[in-house]
């Protein structure tokens, strides 16, 4: 088989991922002699670094903040991609830019693993109105019955969001309507990755509903562990991650990653 001629990681910052940890697990697991790189990448140095990448037929993984700009280079993008206006996966074939979005596969999975299968009818309440609550809504219209609140300080993007999702979307701007009803909650901001912030107070949650968090932290993050101490099933962005990075392997090799191997590698 062809390999890539470099599997890299583009993003600013990058110095805290947890991705070449367990992408580099799964490579070596695999027998494949390539090692993934984290790269700090400026705004302005992304067009030439994408052209480099290009004569060598590189592949890799896109992180904040160049998951749109990075969308707008490539030749071709997947439906997943064009739907979510993002790209966090990337190779290149015939010289071409490929662009998809192994977040939504990625958080569809670590959800259905939260809740024990399809999130059917579920009612949602979603904090934060970027990439990440893109990437939520696009799983979210796969599911039977699915309703999304969103909730989030910028009213302007919350709209926005919401008009490019009309079928499971509406802004919710009181956080207790959001909540009332809600089945599952999404913590799609970046609160609790720095301190120990939480996006919402867990007294306020319904015991019944199943909690998501998109931040990681290892050990855990204190919205998830707050929670659980309440008696609600809850999951912190680890999972999310996991899955999102294993889809990106497959992408580039078109094997399925040892799964097992990428967890381990974070304990
Ligand atoms: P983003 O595009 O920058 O969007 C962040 C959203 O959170 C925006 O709506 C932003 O509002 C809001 N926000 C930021 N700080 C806030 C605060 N202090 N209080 C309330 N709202 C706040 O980022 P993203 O790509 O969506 O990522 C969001 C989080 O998800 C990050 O922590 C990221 O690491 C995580 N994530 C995890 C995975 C995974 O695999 N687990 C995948 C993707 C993302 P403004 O527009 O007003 O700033």
């Amino acid at each position: 088989m062809e390999y890539p001629g470099r599997l890299v990681l583009l993003g600013n910052p990058v110095s805290h991922s947890l991705s070449p940890t367990f992408q580099n697990a799964a490579l070596l697991a695999a027998g494949i002699p390539l090692v993934y790189e984290a790269i700090e990448v400026r705004g302005q140095e992304l067009r030439p670094l994408l052209e480099d990448l290009r004569k060598i037929s590189a592949a890799g993984n896109v992180t904040i903040p160049h998951k749109v700009a990075v969308r707008d280079r490539c030749d071709e993008l997947t439906e997943l991609a064009t739907r979510v206006g993002a790209v966090n996966t990337f190779w290149f074939k015939a010289g071409r830019l490929h662009g998809d979005n192994t977040d939504v596969g990625g958080f569809d999975t670590a959800a259905r693993a939260l809740v024990g299968g399809e999130p059917t009818d579920a009612r949602i309440a979603l904090f934060g109105a970027g990439g990440a609550a893109a990437a939520v809504l696009a799983a979210a219209e796969g599911w039977t019955g699915a309703k999304v609140s969103i909730v989030a300080r910028n009213t302007t993007k919350a709209d926005a969001l919401a008009r490019r999702f009309p079928d499971v979307a509406r802004v919710e701007k009181s956080v207790k309507r959001a909540l009332t009803d809600a089945t599952l909650i999404v913590n799609a901001t970046p609160v609790g990755q720095q301190n120990d912030e939480q996006p919402v107070d867990v007294s306020k949650i319904s015991k019944s509903a199943a909690v998501m968090d998109l931040v990681y932290r290892r050990g855990g993050t204190p919205w998830v562990k707050a929670a659980r101490d309440r008696g609600n099933r809850a999951a912190d962005g680890l999972s999310m991650l996991l899955e999102q990075g294993a889809l990106s392997f497959q992408r580039w090799f078109g094997i399925d990653p040892d799964r097992e191997a990428m967890r381990q590698s974070l304990l």
